[in-house]
């Protein structure tokens, strides 16, 4: 198995010669950054392996199994849980945040998996994806196709790269930037293809969850290797700030500590 390291994704330190967090799991080593306290994943898998040996549809179907496996009970108990909660409660919240930022026009969503969001968006705008396991990215394309859009098979980093300056009026990254080895990078370059005041909206877990905290190492926000960055309110909007973003919307109920999840609105400033 090949490995990668990674510096401090937030602040660039060096930590190898630290010690590695508790939460690490087999070959796979969280640190927590002794400079700045952000907790990543030091040694992920290398991109190439993500198109296929570690794509999310097929890590996600391990981990489903493992912990099915592990506590039954739990596992039920859990998915009942998110049947109800995605029913009722959350299907509607991002489609609601772009209603009420008013979205339109050129929608980009990076790490779009099969595009079952980007397929049912709006009239009025046009989805675009970026998805790296060849698979979904095959699936994905077929579904926005129709709508004027396109789907490009490739890291974020690179699928960004053919964007020019200012293509989009706003760029969503949903269950996507704990995945992403290089967040700092990709939140730069996502801020060059939006437009000025074009917003971005991000959904990732929350470290600082309370579950987090009672659960534990069982806590549902650890996958291997998937997850490779831990965000806390504080860092999420650290790195949004250090990448030339507005925060826009990210108010207590955003960020609920009762929430395995958080939202947050931003916006890339007018040039002047
Ligand atoms: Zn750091």
């Amino acid at each position: 198995m090949k490995h990668l390291h990674r510096t401090c994704p937030l602040c660039g330190a060096d930590n190898r010669t630290r010690p590695q967090s508790r939460y690490s799991k087999g070959e796979w080593l969280i640190k927590e950054c002794p400079r700045c306290s952000f907790v990543y994943l030091e040694n992920p898998p290398p991109y190439s392996d993500l198109e296929e040996n570690f794509a999310w549809e097929k890590t996600y179907a391990r981990e489903v199994d493992y912990r099915r496996k592990r506590s039954p009970l739990l596992y039920w108990i859990s998915s009942k849980n998110k049947k109800f909660k995605g029913k009722y409660l959350k299907r509607n919240k991002l489609r609601d945040l772009l209603k009420s930022f008013n979205v339109r026009g050129k929608v980009l969503e990076v790490g779009c998996g099969c595009g079952q969001f980007l397929k049912d968006l709006e009239d009025g705008c046009v989805p675009f994806g970026i998805e790296i396991s060849k698979q979904l990215a095959k699936t994905a394309g077929k579904a926005v196709s129709n709508r004027g859009g396109t789907v490009i098979n490739a890291s974020s980093l690179e699928g960004l790269a053919s964007f020019d300056d200012g293509s989009f009026d706003c760029v969503i990254m949903s269950a996507y930037l704990e995945h992403e080895i290089q967040p700092k990078e990709v939140l730069k370059e996502s801020g060059r293809v939006l437009r000025p005041r074009g917003r971005l909206i991000i959904k990732v877990p929350n470290y600082n969850s309370i579950n987090r905290v009672i659960r534990d190492r069982n806590w549902c926000g650890f996958r291997y290797p998937d997850h490779v960055n831990y965000f806390t309110p504080k860092s999420l909007k650290e790195v949004l700030k250090g990448a030339g973003f507005s925060i826009e919307k990210f108010g207590l109920q955003d960020r609920l500590p009762t929430s395995d999840n958080m939202w947050l609105v931003a916006s890339k400033p007018e040039v002047r």
